[in-house]
């Protein structure tokens, strides 16, 4: 790589773009792009991965093919290179043969610099002669983890695109993603078979994000108060499902607060409307399933709200990461319950083969929420990377917005103590019914109202309880294991029971008096 190179790429990124500089990690994909060297670049949704292979397309000779896997998205990115002055093109199915002839023609004459195509598309036989004998630069593959099926979105059509290496010997293949552990980012190497890949994987940090993660208890409440805080500014409010997305929307309407909902289960017509009454500022809210956001470049997303916890925490970061494009401060509040869990778990069990790994990313999401340490850094150490700073001023927990209690140890270790008498042979509810002295059949028949710690924790209410255990499995001094997901202690649980560490834990809210002592 000479240093002409990347000044040139420089050039362009100011000429074409009017943007000053590269952000983090965009030069470098660029450089590896402009090297033909194979790579996979990770940057979080509003990082720029666009820029990594438009940049390069435009300083190097011929064609280079961009694969995207949805209409609408590569519609708006072929309009905005245009609007640019790039000479740009998609090729799909909502295209006459008059179109796709003029398409292929600004191929043949080489004036094209990118050209957009979904993955079935560029696959087809036909696509893939023509395309061979044209001068390609390089191949872009965006939504890259839609290839591996250990990512969160796993789409067949992605399958095929190993052969690209076969098909276009000598051509470099640069994978972009939002979301990507470890494992993920090697099987996405693996699948496209790409050669002695650079990875390049930049900061999953969003300082200009704060989080708040709320245990729900009057949700339409607390989403209306989220609301509040940003009168005229656009936000979206995730719901898990159709129906909430519909009896939100309404509920919100009814209060006042003008709303769009968005799903899958609404014609085409209708989500598009709504969709582009967001982006044009009509309407400032929009209530969505998953359904909504891919691909769309609003770049003054103010809020986001999840009404309901996402299924993993890829899923968060990418919808939570819809806020904020433009660099400003923007808000991310989720609100959750040991319900949605559970709404999850009903909702995955329709697919039994992969629901193992579905059911331990939704454990994972529910104990970022539970654990009252730094969202900020819990989310960056989730995709494997260092969080340097004690305090990141913009999470409900840094902020001192949550309660803590004032001798956790203590409390932890009558937890912990009471597992251990357990014989680490029970679950999380079976344990706090110990704690709580309840009288239930079961505690009785085992004879538990007999251990030192039963009753230990009786004015603190059964819910409490069940938190604080969640707040321990999330800051790893206890773990579920097994079938019957039975508690017991880490190493780390072992070194509290000494005193040696302290837990975090939060304030809860007032028991409900019923939860005493009965059975349930
Ligand atoms: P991603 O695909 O990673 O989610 P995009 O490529 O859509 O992100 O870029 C997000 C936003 O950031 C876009 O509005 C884009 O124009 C802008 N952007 C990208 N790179 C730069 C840059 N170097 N300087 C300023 N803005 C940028």
């Amino acid at each position: 790589m000479t240093m002409q190179r990347i000044d040139g790429a420089h050039d362009v990124l100011k000429r074409v773009w009017g943007y000053d500089s590269f952000r983090p990690l965009q030069k470098e994909s660029v450089q590896c792009v402009l090297d033909r060297r194979d790579s996979l670049t990770v940057l979080p949704t509003g990082g720029g991965k666009s820029i990594c292979f438009q940049v390069p397309a435009l300083c190097m000779d011929g064609l280079a093919v961009v694969v995207s896997p949805l209409i609408s998205l590569m519609k708006d990115q072929v309009d905005a290179l245009r609007s640019c002055g790039v000479a740009a093109a998609f090729i799909n199915s909502t295209q006459g043969p008059n179109e796709k002839r003029a398409v292929a023609d600004q191929i043949r004459s080489g004036e094209l610099k990118l050209l957009y195509v979904a993955p079935e598309r560029l696959l087809a036989p036909r696509t893939l002669d023509f395309l061979a004998e044209q001068n390609v630069s390089f191949v872009a593959i965006d939504e890259a983890h839609c290839i591996s099926n250990w990512g969160h979105d796993f789409r067949p059509e992605y399958r095929g695109l190993r052969i690209l290496k076969q098909r276009f010997p000598g051509i470099a293949v640069h994978a972009m993603t939002a979301t990507a552990s470890e494992p993920v980012r090697r099987d996405i190497a693996t699948q496209l078979g790409l050669q002695q890949p650079e990875f390049l994987v930049g900061s999953f940090d969003r300082p200009n994000l704060s989080y708040r993660m709320l245990r729900s208890n009057n949700r339409m409440q607390q989403i209306v108060d989220v609301i509040e805080r940003h009168r005229n500014e656009s936000g979206i409010v995730y719901c898990i499902s159709r129906k909430e997305v519909e009896r939100t929307s309404l509920c919100l309407n009814q209060l006042g607060v003008t709303s769009l909902p968005y799903h899958a289960g609404m014609s085409d017509g209708d989500r598009e409307a709504n969709q582009e009454a967001f982006i044009q500022e009509r309407c400032d809210v929009i209530v969505a399933t998953v359904a909504f956001g891919m691909g769309i470049d609003k770049s003054n997303v103010r809020f986001v709200i999840h009404a309901g916890m996402p299924k993993s925490i890829e899923h968060y970061q990418q919808e939570s990461g819809r806020a904020g494009r433009d660099g400003l401060e923007s808000e991310c509040v989720l609100i959750y319950s040991g319900g949605d869990v559970v709404t999850w778990k009903k909702i995955m069990s329709g697919e039994p083969q992969s629901y193992e790994a579905a059911a331990k990313s939704l454990d994972a999401m529910f104990d970022l929420c539970s654990a009252p340490s730094c969202r900020h850094k819990a989310i960056v150490e989730y995709f494997g990377q260092q969080y340097e700073s004690d305090n990141c001023r913009a999470c409900d927990v840094c902020l001192d917005e949550i309660d803590l209690v004032d001798d956790p140890i203590v409390l932890g270790q009558k937890i912990l103590s009471c597992v251990v008498r357990l014989k680490e042979r029970f679950g999380a509810a079976h344990t706090a019914k110990v704690l709580v002295g309840s009288g239930d059949k079961r505690v009785l028949e085992l004879g538990h109202d007999s251990l030192s710690t039963y009753g230990l924790l009786t004015d603190a209410g059964q819910q409490a309880v069940r938190t604080w255990i969640e707040q321990l499995i999330g800051q790893g001094y206890l773990q579920r294991t097994g079938e019957y997901q039975t508690l017991s202690l880490t190493d780390s649980g072992w070194q509290l029971i000494k005193g040696q560490v302290k837990p975090q834990l939060t304030v809860a809210d007032a028991p409900r008096s019923r939860s005493r002592s009965q059975p349930s």
